[in-house]
């Protein structure tokens, strides 16, 4: 069955991956509010036109004012005060059939450059049959806190995005958290017992560079962080080079992006600060700090604000062992690319940050 046999391939050498288990779905956010019209008189005015329909309910986050939702605290211990869900789909994007969709809250600023920057990659390429879609994963609960299989994602602010993949004759590929090697392909095994449904994939560049150029260009939000293997930042970076990217974009780009311990080989991991008015509002911002945000902030009469110190229980989350017993019987093919992806779940070379 296709969905075991990704998933756990996805977790077989986290050590962060997601269990995604134990959670009962939210009730729909409250929509928005609609003016009683009364039906007294005959001549009753006209309704009022209809709110969007947004795909899985809930206010349109293009339509909404950024003081809407505020993230306060931490990535890692915050939470999220009028949080804002992703639609199910638009242009170019879905969030992921394979997760509860209460698990696709976040702050107005960023689920709206997610929607912006897919819907920008959707305008900007040709059309294909089956169409080029991103899928997004995990973005936080409906009031932020914990959400089950992340130490972070409790603030609003961090969310979870597939690479665009391609099969091998260059057609779309189903977004999936499917974990690539350094030449950028990777392998939708299916049943990890049966080579017989194995599909060989790869990273579709010109549009996961598209993607994250336009998250970098979009000056609502900022970026802090993209979590992501070395081997893909490097593949991204000379993909923004050819492409002849604005040369601020690269740096950013540069800057932003390092690989964490679970090497997100099968995602990237996306965070962006705290706006000034959500640091009025209590939000905290980690480390890395760089000095354009100390600077942006600055020109807004506002500075980043570290959370109190405390100590914090470590999440619960799969480990190496627990993963490869869950996933059951593999073939050859399966293990050949584990073993192989021991090489680059280490620190990346001297000079390189490896993120925490
Ligand atoms: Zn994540």
């Amino acid at each position: 069955m296709p969905w075991r046999g990704i998933v756990v391939a996805s977790c077989l050498l986290a050590i962060g991956c997601d269990r995604d288990h134990g959670s009962t779905p939210a009730p729909p956010p409250d929509a928005p509010a609609v003016a009683a019209v009364t039906t007294a008189t005959p001549a009753a005015p006209p309704s009022p036109p209809a709110p969007p329909e947004v795909p899985g309910g809930g206010p349109d986050p293009l339509t909404l004012d950024p003081s809407y939702s505020t993230s306060k605290g931490s990535p890692n211990e915050g939470s999220l005060e009028g949080g804002v869900p992703l639609p199910l789909s638009g242009p170019g994007y879905r969030f992921t059939p394979r997760k509860k969709p209460e698990r696709r809250h976040g702050t107005v600023e960023l689920v709206a450059a997610l929607v912006r920057a897919a819907t920008h990659v959707d305008a900007h390429h040709p059309k294909s049959d089956p169409p080029a879609i991103l899928t997004l994963g995990d973005i936080g609960m409906p009031q932020g806190g914990e959400i089950a299989g992340h130490g972070s994602h409790r603030a609003g602010r961090d969310a979870d995005v597939m690479f665009y993949l391609q099969r091998e004759d260059g057609t779309p590929f189903e977004g999936k958290a499917i974990p690539l090697d350094p030449e950028g392909r990777g392998t939708d095994y299916g049943d990890l017992a049966d080579p017989s449904d194995d599909i060989p994939v790869r990273i579709d560049l010109p549009r996961t560079w598209a993607f994250v150029a336009a998250l970098l260009a979009d000056d609502t939000v900022q970026i802090q962080q993209i979590y992501v293997v070395e081997h893909v930042r490097a593949m991204l970076l000379a993909q923004g080079e050819q492409a002849k990217a604005d040369p601020a974009i690269l740096a950013r780009f540069g800057d932003v992006t390092c690989q964490p311990r679970f090497p997100h080989d099968d995602h990237m991991h996306i965070r962006v600060f705290c706006t000034a008015e959500d640091i009025a509002g209590g939000c905290n911002d980690v480390a890395p700090i760089f000095p354009w945000q100390r600077a942006l902030l600055k020109s807004q009469g506002a500075a980043p604000v570290a959370p109190p110190k405390r100590k914090t229980a470590k999440p619960k989350l799969t480990s190496v062992e627990e993963a490869r017993e869950k996933a059951g019987p593999m073939d050859a093919a399966v293990t050949e690319f584990l073993d192989r992806r021991r090489a680059w779940a280490k620190p990346p070379h001297p000079g390189r940050r490896w993120c925490k």
